[in-house]
């Protein structure tokens, strides 16, 4: 359990990936960190790195889509930590299976817009009601919120409508709860991770190794999980506090209109 005055994180879809990057870069900065997956192995693989480096870190297994789970997650904080200090929206999934915006049917729109928007939006608003009553309280002096959105907030890719979509909502979510926690001093920051190497990317390795070669990203190299965490570490220290509602790209230079 956490510590009296050790601050408390939950990481969604820290089982892996860039929630993992996040879950260990928060542990080793000071958080208890609450590891949430849909499944065990990872969670646990994730907790025991945390463990190993002197950290501390519980794993709450919920699919943030599911409004039971995410209850039960909840729960776990309010009486096993009565405190959360930061909450790292990270959980989503790309289309099982990438189609055209012409042909694409509305069971994967309905997944994933269920878990990459609906589940963080609404996870987000219970979080952010106990936030604002427990910061009144003392117990959560400075808390904050982070967004892991992504290129595909802005960046059109016509093979995976889907996902876009979800992202482009997600932003939006972002800036809309920025707007609103911001009389509470709750800073609230979107981050967009371009193409970072994970099991995400692991099928579509092939052609986006061919696209950085060709010069996709000006940095010529693909992301790492560990730069996004390095991302959400800044803000998680407060350094972005004054940024709230800003959308941060971490993708090498994806952003960058060239000419
Ligand atoms: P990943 O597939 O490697 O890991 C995703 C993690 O989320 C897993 O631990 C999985 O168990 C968990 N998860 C999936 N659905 C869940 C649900 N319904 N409830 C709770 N947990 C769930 O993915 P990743 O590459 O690490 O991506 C993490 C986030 O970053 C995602 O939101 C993704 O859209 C975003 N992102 C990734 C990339 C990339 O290139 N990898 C780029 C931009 C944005």
């Amino acid at each position: 359990m956490s510590g009296e005055n050790q601050p408390v994180a939950l990481v969604t879809g820290s089982g892996r990936g860039i929630g993992r990057a996040i879950a260990e870069v928060l542990a080793r900065d000071g958080f208890f960190v609450v590891v949430n997956a849909l499944r065990p192995e990872g969670a646990e693989e994730t907790r025991r790195a945390i463990f190993a480096r002197g950290g501390r870190a519980e794993v709450r297994l919920a699919d943030v889509s599911d409004r039971a789970q995410r209850q039960a997650l909840l729960s776990f904080i309010d009486e096993t930590c009565g405190r959360l200090d930061l909450l790292v929206n990270n959980a989503g999934i790309a289309p099982a299976v990438r189609a055209d915006l012409l042909a694409a049917g509305e069971e994967s729109f309905d997944r994933l817009l269920s878990i990459n928007l609906k589940g963080p939006y609404f996870l987000t608003q219970e979080v952010a009601r106990r936030m604002i009553a427990w910061k009144a309280e003392g117990k959560t002096p400075r808390p904050r919120i982070a967004f892991i959105s992504s290129i595909s907030a802005y960046a059109v890719s016509t093979d995976r409508g889907d996902y876009c979509v979800s992202k482009a909502g997600l932003s939006m979510a972002a800036q809309l709860f920025a707007a609103r926690l911001a009389e509470y001093d709750i800073p609230v920051i979107e981050i967009r991770p371009g193409v970072i190497q994970t099991d995400m990317t692991a099928g579509v390795k092939e052609k986006y190794d061919r696209l950085i070669a060709e010069g996709l990203l000006p940095t010529r190299r693909w992301g790492r999980p560990e730069d996004v965490a390095r991302a959400v570490a800044a803000f998680a220290r407060g350094d972005l506090d004054y940024s709230t509602g800003a959308a941060i790209d971490v993708s090498g230079g994806f952003n960058l209109r060239r000419l």
